[in-house]
């Protein structure tokens, strides 16, 4: 409820007194919201779980889509993969059963480096703002917007709102006005929310994928065939 009070409050802020801006810029925000909540949706539900179950035997797309529920909740509600970095080791080492010698190494790196939440978001926010504000983009451009955003996403904090303020890096990359990022910060907290979850859900996928390769999965036989 405070969220969505919070992003009235920056709707109507950037709007002003224009009702016909309100509805415009409204109609743009939930457009918007909605093809990164689907991309973001995508990735937690069918893309990981899938890759996972494919390339991990031990682990089904069931265990690793209920095992990381605890992690997924926290890095909802904190918005920080690093705030999330305890939580995750613990639901991909006693739920996934991946070893302590892989998530100790894997996941610290990962929180850190590894958000492609951050960058689906940011790739679609950049295109977004190009099409409100009625420019074409070349096929070269979109091309460096995936590469700065893959690359901005690599150097973005785990904290919140840190992958907001690296998109400037890619607004500019393709000769877009930063300041243009003023209009979609009234529903970025929300979107933050989002892809922090991606951002640990690939996270944990990865780290399963490393450990399945060295042979560190142990998944007690009960609990397997629970599975
Ligand atoms: N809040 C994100 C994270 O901690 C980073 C961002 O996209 O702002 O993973």
């Amino acid at each position: 409820i405070f969220v969505f009070a919070l992003m009235a409050g920056q709707i109507v802020k950037a709007a002003g007194t224009d009702p016909e801006m309100f509805q415009q810029l409204l109609g743009f925000l939930l457009r918007y919201s909605l093809v990164v909540i689907l991309g973001l949706a995508f990735m937690v539900f069918v893309f990981y779980p899938a890759l996972v179950a494919l390339t991990v035997k031990k682990i089904s797309w069931r265990r690793f889509a209920s095992g990381m529920r605890d992690a997924q909740i926290t890095a909802f509600s904190t918005s920080s993969s690093v705030a999330t970095l305890p939580v995750t080791m613990d639901c991909v080492n006693k739920n996934l059963g991946v070893s302590t010698r892989t998530t100790s190494f894997v996941l610290p790196i990962g929180a850190t480096v590894n958000m492609d939440g951050t960058s689906l978001y940011q790739a679609v926010a950049v295109v977004a703002l190009a099409q409100f504000h009625m420019v074409d983009l070349s096929l070269a451009q979109q091309a460096v917007i995936v590469l700065t955003a893959t690359l901005a996403s690599i150097g973005a904090a785990a904290v919140p709102s840190a992958g907001l303020v690296l998109m400037i890096i890619v607004l500019e990359s393709v000769g877009l006005n930063p300041g243009w990022i003023a209009l979609i910060f009234p529903v970025d907290r929300i979107l933050d929310m989002c892809r922090t979850v991606v951002n640990v859900t690939g996270d944990a996928g990865v780290s399963s994928m490393i450990a399945a390769s060295e042979n560190e999965i142990d998944i007690p036989e009960t609990d397997a065939a629970a599975a």
